[in-house]
């Protein structure tokens, strides 16, 4: 069978096992077009089912979470944890708690972090979880309640050597501590079973940051593969949560002019560009007050577009930091007619297929996020060896250790994706991803 047919036997295979999701579909696809042709150019990896396996999770778990609002109303939401895969060490990922979260979209997340975690050079498998539960408007007591249920039924799937969950959208530092203090009270144990904890309870420093530095850090590789620095760049950002604020910070210390941020209500144009003074004044809002980012325009001279994405807004460089999907074909095109030469990815294939494809077609130099925002979850494996050996690492020395692994992951994209002059990071990262986990898996025989 010639490559073409093998990847369609494939793709309607996965189809029909899976029906019905979307997300994970496209999130397989995107690996299988190059990891298909890899395969067949190297004959180790061949006829093992080694991608039929990789898009079978090992388990998925899927609970109900019962808990008791303000009002004394019985309330239940669907929990899950999606491991799917520990060939190169314990299961690790993020929770998601969102009123859109299904398992399509944990399959999705759950599959590409295997990928993500092998990039990063650490011991980490894959997994994913969360609930279509909406922290939105809930008080602090309901969170609490919420995550002390959704704990009390988790705990007996994870571990410090098993698997080792962190945040992910609508889970923060509040939710972290509500559900690893659970864990530590229904086990009789302080292990490092979470990561994103609080300091004062085993985090590590520069976690928070991880994501958003880690998203620059890659960016400036990329830049500088074309000879070209930040300095002076305009750039988009959507979102405000965790990611995109502090992409924002880094890009505004290293000389851009970041002139957008947004959430689900609509985005913010700032045409002077945010500061580090503005940027203080988001994170109180968006981390500490949960407020929405149409009251910028009380403090500051602003736009607010809404219902709109920022796609529209002439610029360099796009970074899309909010939520799968979210920059559609369309939005690719306007970007490429503005001009926008680099897309960097912080949150998980927030660019539909048509949008990754106009992109690669315009030789805008596009980096996903399984390659882009691996920061995040490297800090969390360094996190991690920090609990296990009971010690703490300085910050000068975490923001080394990240600024390193964002360039080995720049590396190895640029080892499995070069063509020619230019980096098919779509490609690098898919393959690089592909070859530790691959040669895991050979080593245990079938299983
Ligand atoms: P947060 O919950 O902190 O922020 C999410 C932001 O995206 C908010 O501004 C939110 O707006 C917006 N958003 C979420 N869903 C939608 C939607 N359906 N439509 C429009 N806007 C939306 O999450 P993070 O910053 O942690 O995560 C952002 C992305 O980065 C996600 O894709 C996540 O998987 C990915 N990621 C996160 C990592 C981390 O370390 N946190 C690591 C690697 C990837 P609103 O407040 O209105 O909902």
């Amino acid at each position: 069978m010639d490559c073409p047919e093998i990847y369609e036997n494939f793709i309607s295979g996965l189809e029909k096992r899976n029906p019905n999701e979307p997300e994970f579909h496209q999130a397989v696809h995107e690996v299988a077009q190059d990891v298909i042709p890899f395969i067949a150019d190297n004959p180790k990896y061949q006829d093992r089912l080694l991608l039929e396996r990789m898009t079978e999770p090992d388990r998925i778990i899927s609970f109900r979470v019962c808990w008791v609002d303000d009002e004394g109303n019985i309330r239940a939401n669907r929990g899950y944890r999606v491991q799917n895969n520990n060939a190169i060490g314990p299961y690790k990922g993020g929770i998601r708690f969102h009123p859109t979260v299904n398992l399509s979209i944990l399959k999705f997340l759950a599959f590409e972090q295997t990928f993500k975690n092998s990039l990063t050079g650490l011991h980490m498998g894959g997994a994913k979880g969360g609930s279509d539960f909406n922290p939105k408007g809930k008080s602090d007591a309901e969170v609490m309640r919420f995550c002390q249920s959704f704990m009390t039924e988790l705990y007996r799937y994870i571990g410090p050597d098993t698997d080792i969950p962190a945040g992910d959208i609508g889970v923060g530092s509040r939710e972290i501590g509500f559900m690893f203090g659970q864990f530590k009270r229904l086990t009789n144990s302080f292990t490092g079973t979470m990561t994103g904890k609080g300091i004062e309870f085993g985090g590590s420093l520069i976690r928070a940051e991880a994501t958003g530095y880690g998203t620059i850090y890659m960016l400036e590789a990329a830049l500088k593969d074309m000879n070209e620095s930040l300095e002076g760049k305009h750039v988009l950002i959507s979102g405000s949560g965790n990611v995109a604020l502090y992409a924002a910070e880094k890009a505004i210390q290293h000389g851009a002019v970041v002139s957008t941020l947004s959430d689900s209500s609509g985005f913010i144009y700032d045409p002077n560009g945010f500061n580090a003074e503005k940027l203080a004044w988001l994170k109180k809002l968006k981390l500490q007050d949960r407020g929405r980012i149409n009251q910028y325009l009380q403090e500051f001279d602003a736009e607010f577009h809404a219902d709109q994405q920022p796609w529209k807004v002439p610029c360099d460089i796009a970074l899309p930091c909010a939520t799968q999907n979210e920059i559609t074909g369309d939005d690719a095109r306007i970007l490429i007619s503005n001009n926008c030469r680099f897309v960097v990815e912080g949150a998980n294939m927030p660019s539909t297929p048509e949008a990754v494809t106009a992109f690669q077609n315009s030789h805008v130099v596009f980096v996903p996020g399984k390659a882009a925002n691996a920061g995040g979850v490297a800090v969390s494996g360094l996190e991690m060896s920090q609990n296990a050996s009971k010690i703490s690492w300085d910050e000068k020395d975490l923001h080394q250790r990240l600024h390193n692994i964002m360039h080995l992951i720049h590396e190895k994209c640029a080892r499995y994706g070069r063509e020619g002059e230019r980096i098919n990071y779509v490609k690098g990262a898919n393959i690089g991803g592909f070859i530790k986990v691959a040669d895991a898996m050979l080593a245990f025989g079938v299983i």
